[in-house]
């Protein structure tokens, strides 16, 4: 299936796992992908390559999406290379450790949160919409977590950038649709990976597996394809949605 063929994507946080699965879906569908990383330079360049491979073009750009001056030269060098932009993917990410709410601190342990998983998504917004209204249309993809629709205690940080970029994804839907720009999320929830193996004791992972009604850990494909579908032509009348990826265990009412 080639469904990407002619348009033009940029995923943040691309070098690994689910921002890495992602642009290697939307390469193999026939996609130009721009694709940034922030360390993980050899990985990102290697899926790169994987993706010409599969028939893709790539563009990889080494990115702080903390830093504008930053997400605007990725715009331009997307532009520049491929011609315009058709969909944003907001996925990088910081780790996000538990802490006790009298011992946070708002510079240290709130804000780094807010900059990567509010501010960033916000400019990469701001940066490629006006492309997208030149192409007339576009789609928008934010990367949340099913965590915060649980409120779980002592992700303070975590819940609250991702819970704001819930709220932007909404206010951007809604704001956008006349120009023909679709904007949704995705939730997932626990993912394998290879942090996780090592994390997570057997017991701990049994315990994930009892609770989902899928019986399994969900993969970064699991993930890619969910997002893959929403920024497609077939989703061209949904907008404003979240979609948990669970295996149903974080379903909303
Ligand atoms: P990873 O932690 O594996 O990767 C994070 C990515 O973000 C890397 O490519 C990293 O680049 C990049 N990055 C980190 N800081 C910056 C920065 N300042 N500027 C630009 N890029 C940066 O992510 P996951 O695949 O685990 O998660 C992806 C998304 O899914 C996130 O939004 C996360 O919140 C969400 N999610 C993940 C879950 C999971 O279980 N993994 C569950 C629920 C949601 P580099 O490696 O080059 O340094």
């Amino acid at each position: 299936m080639r469904d990407f063929e002619g348009k033009v994507a940029i995923v943040t946080g691309a070098s690994r796992r689910i921002g890495a699965a992602t642009a290697l879906e939307f390469g193999r569908r026939g996609a130009s992908v721009a694709m940034t990383y922030l360390t993980n330079k050899d990985r990102a360049e290697a899926l790169g390559r994987q993706i010409e491979e599969a028939g893709g073009r790539a563009l990889v750009t080494r990115t702080d999406v903390r830093e504008r001056s930053d997400i605007r030269a990725l715009v331009d060098r997307t532009v520049e290379a491929f011609g315009g932009v058709d969909i944003m993917v907001n996925n990088a990410r910081i780790l996000h450790p538990r802490a006790d709410f009298l011992e946070m601190d708002w510079e240290r342990d709130m804000w780094p949160m807010l900059q990567v998983h509010l501010a960033a998504p916000f400019h990469c917004c701001q940066a490629v919409v006006p492309h997208m209204i030149k192409r007339g249309g576009g789609a928008i993809l934010n990367v949340l977590s099913a965590s915060f629709r649980r409120g779980e205690g002592e992700l303070h940080a975590y819940a609250a950038a991702k819970s704001a970029l819930r709220s932007l994804t909404l206010t951007l839907s809604n704001d956008l649709g006349p120009h023909g720009i679709r904007v949704n999320s995705v939730s997932p929830g626990v993912v394998e990976t290879e942090e996780f193996k090592t994390r997570r004791t057997e017991e701990q992972r049994r315990q994930v597996v009892t609770a989902t009604p899928m019986r399994r850990i969900g993969v970064p494909e699991d993930v890619a394809a969910a997002i893959a579908f929403l920024c497609s032509d077939r989703a061209g009348y949904i907008t404003g949605e979240d979609v948990v990826i669970a295996g149903g265990r974080d379903n909303p009412f």
